[in-house]
Protein backbone atom coordinates (compact mmCIF):
# COMPACT_ATOMS: atom_id res chain seq x y z
CA UNK A 1 0.00 0.00 0.00
CA UNK A 2 1.73 3.59 -1.17
CA UNK A 3 0.44 6.36 1.03
CA UNK A 4 1.41 8.38 -1.50
CA UNK A 5 -0.28 7.29 -4.57
CA UNK A 6 -3.53 9.34 -5.06
CA UNK A 7 -5.21 6.18 -6.43
CA UNK A 8 -4.99 4.50 -2.86
CA UNK A 9 -6.97 6.79 -1.32
CA UNK A 10 -9.46 7.50 -4.17
CA UNK A 11 -11.67 4.53 -3.82
CA UNK A 12 -10.19 3.38 -0.07
CA UNK A 13 -12.66 1.46 2.07
CA UNK A 14 -15.00 0.37 -0.58
CA UNK A 15 -16.29 -2.55 1.41
CA UNK A 16 -17.60 0.54 4.00
CA UNK A 17 -15.66 -1.20 6.68
CA UNK A 18 -15.17 2.44 7.96
CA UNK A 19 -18.29 2.67 8.46
CA UNK A 20 -18.68 -0.03 11.26
CA UNK A 21 -15.41 1.33 13.54
CA UNK A 22 -17.13 4.83 13.00
CA UNK A 23 -20.12 3.73 14.24
CA UNK A 24 -18.65 2.57 17.34
CA UNK A 25 -16.65 5.25 17.55
CA UNK A 26 -19.70 7.76 17.81
CA UNK A 27 -20.99 5.30 20.95
CA UNK A 28 -18.46 5.36 23.09
CA UNK A 29 -17.02 8.78 22.78
CA UNK A 30 -17.22 10.34 26.32
CA UNK A 31 -19.13 13.64 26.50
CA UNK A 32 -16.53 15.92 27.92
CA UNK A 33 -14.73 15.29 24.03
CA UNK A 34 -14.44 18.68 22.64
CA UNK A 35 -11.50 17.99 20.60
CA UNK A 36 -9.86 15.57 18.51
CA UNK A 37 -6.70 14.37 17.23
CA UNK A 38 -7.52 11.89 13.93
CA UNK A 39 -3.55 10.96 14.10
CA UNK A 40 -3.13 9.37 11.00
CA UNK A 41 -6.42 9.95 9.30
CA UNK A 42 -5.95 8.47 6.22
CA UNK A 43 -8.46 9.92 3.90
CA UNK A 44 -10.36 11.44 6.66
CA UNK A 45 -13.79 8.75 6.23
CA UNK A 46 -13.84 9.39 10.13
CA UNK A 47 -12.44 12.41 10.53
CA UNK A 48 -15.11 14.50 7.91
CA UNK A 49 -17.95 12.28 9.74
CA UNK A 50 -16.48 13.78 13.34
CA UNK A 51 -15.96 16.88 12.18
CA UNK A 52 -19.77 17.95 12.13
CA UNK A 53 -19.83 17.75 15.68
CA UNK A 54 -16.29 18.20 17.07
CA UNK A 55 -13.40 19.90 16.81
CA UNK A 56 -11.31 17.44 15.26
CA UNK A 57 -8.07 18.14 13.17
CA UNK A 58 -6.56 15.47 10.76
CA UNK A 59 -3.14 14.87 10.34
CA UNK A 60 -1.53 12.81 8.14
CA UNK A 61 1.60 12.21 6.68
CA UNK A 62 0.62 11.84 2.65
CA UNK A 63 -0.88 14.79 0.77
CA UNK A 64 -2.63 12.99 -1.60
CA UNK A 65 -5.09 11.46 1.42
CA UNK A 66 -5.76 15.05 3.11
CA UNK A 67 -6.73 16.12 -0.16
CA UNK A 68 -10.17 14.66 0.83
CA UNK A 69 -10.10 15.87 4.33
CA UNK A 70 -12.66 18.65 4.78
CA UNK A 71 -11.65 19.48 8.67
CA UNK A 72 -8.75 21.26 9.72
CA UNK A 73 -5.79 19.11 8.77
CA UNK A 74 -1.55 19.14 8.80
CA UNK A 75 0.93 17.29 7.38
CA UNK A 76 2.81 15.11 9.64
CA UNK A 77 3.81 11.70 11.02
CA UNK A 78 2.42 10.38 13.93
CA UNK A 79 6.12 9.98 15.33
CA UNK A 80 6.73 13.42 15.47
CA UNK A 81 3.34 15.58 16.20
CA UNK A 82 3.32 19.29 15.60
CA UNK A 83 1.14 20.55 18.67
CA UNK A 84 1.90 21.40 22.12
CA UNK A 85 1.05 18.65 25.30
CA UNK A 86 -1.98 17.84 26.04
CA UNK A 87 -3.58 19.95 22.92
CA UNK A 88 -6.21 17.52 22.68
CA UNK A 89 -9.02 15.94 24.52
CA UNK A 90 -8.95 13.22 22.60
CA UNK A 91 -6.49 11.81 20.56
CA UNK A 92 -7.09 8.88 18.00
CA UNK A 93 -5.35 6.57 15.65
CA UNK A 94 -6.86 4.42 13.50
CA UNK A 95 -5.65 1.70 11.66
CA UNK A 96 -1.66 3.07 12.24
CA UNK A 97 0.19 1.57 14.61
CA UNK A 98 0.12 -1.97 12.39
CA UNK A 99 2.19 -0.21 9.83
CA UNK A 100 5.10 1.34 11.82
CA UNK A 101 8.60 -0.53 12.71
CA UNK A 102 9.61 -1.21 16.34
CA UNK A 103 11.17 1.91 16.85
CA UNK A 104 8.47 4.32 14.99
CA UNK A 105 6.13 2.68 16.82
CA UNK A 106 7.30 3.44 20.60
CA UNK A 107 8.15 6.73 19.42
CA UNK A 108 4.29 6.96 18.04
CA UNK A 109 2.98 6.18 21.09
CA UNK A 110 5.01 8.48 23.13
CA UNK A 111 3.71 11.48 20.76
CA UNK A 112 -0.07 10.22 20.81
CA UNK A 113 0.10 9.99 24.90
CA UNK A 114 1.86 13.53 24.64
CA UNK A 115 -0.66 15.48 22.82
CA UNK A 116 -3.79 13.86 24.23
CA UNK A 117 -5.42 15.91 27.56
CA UNK A 118 -7.37 12.97 28.72
CA UNK A 119 -8.21 9.98 26.45
CA UNK A 120 -6.51 8.16 23.51
CA UNK A 121 -8.53 5.84 20.89
CA UNK A 122 -6.62 3.38 18.98
CA UNK A 123 -7.97 0.80 16.33
CA UNK A 124 -5.50 -2.25 14.97
CA UNK A 125 -6.10 -5.24 13.27
CA UNK A 126 -7.23 -7.99 15.56
CA UNK A 127 -4.56 -10.31 16.01
CA UNK A 128 -3.35 -10.46 12.50
CA UNK A 129 -2.02 -13.57 11.37
CA UNK A 130 0.70 -11.04 9.07
CA UNK A 131 2.28 -13.96 7.27
CA UNK A 132 -1.43 -14.64 4.86
CA UNK A 133 -0.97 -11.43 3.47
CA UNK A 134 2.57 -11.71 2.00
CA UNK A 135 2.56 -10.84 -1.39
CA UNK A 136 5.45 -11.87 -3.82
CA UNK A 137 6.83 -9.79 -6.47
CA UNK A 138 7.20 -11.32 -10.10
CA UNK A 139 9.76 -9.44 -11.20
CA UNK A 140 12.07 -9.05 -8.24
CA UNK A 141 11.25 -11.46 -5.63
CA UNK A 142 10.76 -9.07 -3.00
CA UNK A 143 8.27 -10.25 -0.42
CA UNK A 144 6.15 -7.56 1.55
CA UNK A 145 2.78 -7.28 3.37
CA UNK A 146 0.21 -6.18 0.66
CA UNK A 147 -1.22 -3.75 3.29
CA UNK A 148 2.22 -2.90 4.66
CA UNK A 149 1.05 -4.10 8.19
CA UNK A 150 4.53 -4.92 10.30
CA UNK A 151 2.65 -5.42 13.60
CA UNK A 152 -0.04 -7.67 14.80
CA UNK A 153 -1.70 -6.73 18.19
CA UNK A 154 -3.76 -8.55 20.77
CA UNK A 155 -5.60 -6.32 23.77
CA UNK A 156 -2.93 -7.25 26.09
CA UNK A 157 -0.36 -6.12 24.00
CA UNK A 158 -1.77 -2.88 23.31
CA UNK A 159 -2.33 -2.35 27.03
CA UNK A 160 1.11 -3.02 27.42
CA UNK A 161 2.45 -0.74 25.13
CA UNK A 162 0.19 2.19 25.98
CA UNK A 163 0.41 1.68 29.56
CA UNK A 164 -2.38 3.79 30.35
CA UNK A 165 -5.92 2.36 32.32
CA UNK A 166 -8.22 1.07 29.29
CA UNK A 167 -11.66 2.13 30.13
CA UNK A 168 -13.00 0.35 27.13
CA UNK A 169 -12.19 -2.26 24.95
CA UNK A 170 -14.17 -3.91 22.21
CA UNK A 171 -13.03 -6.06 19.07
CA UNK A 172 -15.90 -5.93 15.60
CA UNK A 173 -16.30 -6.61 12.45
CA UNK A 174 -16.41 -9.66 9.80
CA UNK A 175 -14.47 -12.97 11.29
CA UNK A 176 -11.11 -13.94 9.65
CA UNK A 177 -10.02 -17.30 10.37
CA UNK A 178 -6.64 -18.34 10.89
CA UNK A 179 -4.26 -20.40 8.48
CA UNK A 180 -2.41 -23.23 9.76
CA UNK A 181 1.51 -21.91 9.61
CA UNK A 182 3.08 -25.02 7.93
CA UNK A 183 0.30 -25.25 5.25
CA UNK A 184 1.02 -21.55 4.92
CA UNK A 185 4.46 -21.90 4.82
CA UNK A 186 4.80 -24.46 2.23
CA UNK A 187 1.59 -23.51 -0.09
CA UNK A 188 3.89 -19.97 -0.38
CA UNK A 189 7.34 -21.10 -0.69
CA UNK A 190 6.88 -24.67 -2.19
CA UNK A 191 3.59 -23.87 -4.24
CA UNK A 192 4.11 -20.53 -4.64
CA UNK A 193 1.08 -19.42 -3.85
CA UNK A 194 1.03 -15.71 -2.40
CA UNK A 195 -1.59 -13.62 -1.10
CA UNK A 196 -3.62 -11.99 -4.72
CA UNK A 197 -3.47 -7.79 -3.91
CA UNK A 198 -7.30 -6.86 -3.43
CA UNK A 199 -5.91 -2.72 -3.87
CA UNK A 200 -3.81 -0.79 -6.13
CA UNK A 201 -0.27 -2.16 -5.80
CA UNK A 202 3.15 -1.33 -6.19
CA UNK A 203 6.91 -3.37 -5.42
CA UNK A 204 8.48 -1.47 -3.34
CA UNK A 205 11.46 -2.08 -4.31
CA UNK A 206 11.35 -2.34 -7.71
CA UNK A 207 8.09 -0.99 -8.69
CA UNK A 208 6.47 -3.83 -10.25
CA UNK A 209 2.64 -4.45 -10.60
CA UNK A 210 3.05 -8.35 -11.13
CA UNK A 211 3.05 -10.69 -8.56
CA UNK A 212 2.88 -14.61 -8.24
CA UNK A 213 -0.68 -15.72 -7.73
CA UNK A 214 -0.37 -19.62 -8.92
CA UNK A 215 -3.42 -21.25 -8.59
CA UNK A 216 -4.42 -24.92 -9.48
CA UNK A 217 -6.03 -28.07 -7.53
CA UNK A 218 -3.19 -28.32 -5.35
CA UNK A 219 -2.73 -24.83 -3.94
CA UNK A 220 -7.07 -24.75 -3.38
CA UNK A 221 -6.37 -28.37 -1.73
CA UNK A 222 -3.88 -26.34 0.80
CA UNK A 223 -6.54 -23.40 1.07
CA UNK A 224 -9.13 -25.84 2.46
CA UNK A 225 -7.02 -27.27 4.29
CA UNK A 226 -4.84 -24.53 5.69
CA UNK A 227 -8.02 -23.39 7.56
CA UNK A 228 -9.86 -26.29 8.79
CA UNK A 229 -10.47 -26.32 12.62
CA UNK A 230 -8.65 -23.07 12.87
CA UNK A 231 -10.40 -20.63 15.13
CA UNK A 232 -12.11 -17.29 13.68
CA UNK A 233 -11.28 -13.89 15.11
CA UNK A 234 -13.87 -10.15 14.37
CA UNK A 235 -11.27 -8.39 11.89
CA UNK A 236 -10.56 -5.23 14.01
CA UNK A 237 -9.49 -4.43 17.48
CA UNK A 238 -10.57 -1.04 19.59
CA UNK A 239 -9.45 0.15 22.59
CA UNK A 240 -9.43 3.41 24.74
CA UNK A 241 -7.25 4.28 27.30
CA UNK A 242 -7.52 7.64 30.10
CA UNK A 243 -4.62 9.70 30.79
CA UNK A 244 -3.32 9.14 34.43
CA UNK A 245 -5.25 12.07 35.52
CA UNK A 246 -8.20 10.68 34.17
CA UNK A 247 -8.30 7.31 36.20
CA UNK A 248 -10.57 6.03 38.70
CA UNK A 249 -14.19 4.74 38.31
CA UNK A 250 -14.36 5.93 34.66
CA UNK A 251 -14.85 2.73 32.81
CA UNK A 252 -17.56 2.70 30.33
CA UNK A 253 -20.14 0.17 30.85
CA UNK A 254 -20.70 -0.85 27.03
ZN1 LIG B 1 9.75 -6.09 -7.19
Amino acid sequence: MDIFAPETWAAYDPDGLIALRLEQINRILPPDVKTILDAGCGNGVITNALHERYDVTGLDLSPAALEYVKAPKVIASVTAIPFPDASFDLVMCNEVLEHLSDADLAQAVTELKRCSARYLLVSVPNREQLETELVRCQDCGHIFHAYGHLQSFDLSRLDFLLGWQRIWGQTLGPRSRDFSPALLSFRQKVLQQWFKPDLPLACPNCRSRKFRLRKNLLTKAVNALGRLGRKTRPYWLMAMYATPSQRGDRSIGL
